[in-house]
């Protein structure tokens, strides 16, 4: 039955973390016939896209990209690196660290977790305990994520590393930065981070397909190192290749890299800093917002702590009374999809439900942002939730500021 109430039509907002907006500037330069994939303008472009991930990674060393998703780019990573039998720490904030301590299982790794709960990142205290338990040295790999995407939590990179320095545990810093890249400040080479993973369809504004993996001289001697790594996940053809299909093992992905080209341009034409600093802003906007409307009912935060919370993806719970129904009503009245909680089960909320997620990443600007906040008003109107009142005034102020 026609809605006639609906004021859905129009343009949509897919306000999820990832696969975020893509730009029509994006879209417009996939939309093509395919070149030779032997000379010619495809093999020429390498360089420059190689250039411009590196700058957004903060590293001058390896960059490879894999025709795949995130979770085949964490896969690339560890396979590099990783034999039968190897110990990793996996230090866990939320469903993506925990995925990629599974990849890291199924290639036959000992993962020793480090739980650090749905709302905090890791301390320096948790961490240098673990590290000293590894009394014989057997830990080969640190992983984690720098914001994991299902609790918006964000790890201190740089604090990470200095707690393996007190230590003095030479094992591989590898981090998952495929909601940070684009998103938010990350300095591979300064912070010390030997390997590096991210993905095409977060805050680098390309449709999912195009994984990345960055590795340092460090994480290069390991792989030296290894018995054998299979043709196709091998960093090592890919990061200096004789021959343009080497690149890939096998035939480019033509569409996406045309796609992350004008992508990487848009970014180095706003310039980096200033996408960072837009990011921030509009959390900024996201956070006043939030504080306003938890001031008198059920929503809130997912992360208390300023400092420790995502730029570019933001974790609520508002209880499973309204969850549902709040994405419901935003989707189907107001053209906005939030995102669904993702791996945030409690006793009485087995399923999650009672959590959702705003995706702030990549292509979104202020009216936009205003827009899912204004809906997100909306719906709490429409199911009386109960709320503080001011909130997109305090974001508004955020904005202004
Ligand atoms: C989205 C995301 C992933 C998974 O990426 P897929 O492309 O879905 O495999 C992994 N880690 C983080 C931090 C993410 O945001």
């Amino acid at each position: 039955m026609t809605n006639f109430n609906s004021a859905a039509g129009g343009r949509g907002y897919l306000a999820i973390p990832g696969p975020s907006v893509i730009p029509d500037a994006v879209l417009r330069a996939m939309h093509r016939a395919a070149p030779n994939i032997y000379e010619g303008e495809l093999p020429d472009m390498m360089p420059e896209l190689r250039e411009g991930l590196k700058s957004i990674v903060g590293t001058k060393h390896n960059a490879t990209i894999y025709i795949a998703n995130g979770h085949g780019a964490w896969e690339a990573a560890l396979a590099n690196v990783l034999t039968e039998g190897d110990e990793v720490l996996g230090i866990f904030n939320g469903i993506f660290g925990v995925g990629w301590g599974e990849v890291a299982t199924r290639l036959g790794a000992q993962v020793q977790p480090l739980n650090c709960g749905p709302s905090t990142p890791v301390t320096s205290e948790a961490l240098e305990a673990a590290l000293r338990a590894d009394t014989e040295g057997k830990i080969k790999a640190v992983i984690c994520t720098h914001v994991d995407t299902s609790t918006s939590v964000r790890n201190d990179i740089e604090l990470i590393r200095k707690t393996m320095d007190v230590v003095g545990h030479d094992a591989l810093l590898m981090v998952d930065c495929i909601a940070t890249l684009g998103t938010e400040t990350f300095r591979m080479d300064d912070w010390g981070v030997d390997v590096v993973v991210g993905a095409s369809q977060k805050g680098l504004m390309v449709s999912p397909g195009l994984g990345f993996v960055f590795f340092n001289e460090k994480a290069a001697e390991v792989r030296a190192r290894m018995k054998r790594v299979s043709l196709y996940w091998d960093w090592i053809p890919r990061a200096a290749p004789q021959m343009f299909y080497q690149c890939f093992a096998g035939t480019a992905p033509i569409h996406h890299l045309y796609g992350l080209q004008a992508a990487l341009q848009m970014i180095h034409g706003e310039g980096l800093d200033a996408v960072h600093a837009r990011h921030a802003k509009l959390a900024s906007a996201i956070w006043a917002a939030c504080d306003v409307w938890g001031q008198k009912g059920p929503l809130a935060m997912n992360v208390a702590e300023r400092a420790h919370r995502s730029h570019a993806v933001t974790t609520l719970h508002i209880g499973k009374e309204y969850g549902v129904a709040l994405r419901r009503w935003t989707e189907q009245e107001a053209g906005v999809t939030l995102g669904i909680g993702l791996g945030m089960s409690t006793p009485d909320d087995p399923a999650g439900q009672g959590f959702f997620r705003i995706g702030h990443m990549g292509h979104i600007n202020g009216h936009m942002l205003m827009g899912v906040l204004g809906s997100m008003e909306a719906g709490f109107a429409a199911l009386n939730v109960p709320r503080g009142t001011g909130a997109l005034e305090a974001a508004a102020a955020i904005l202004a500021g």
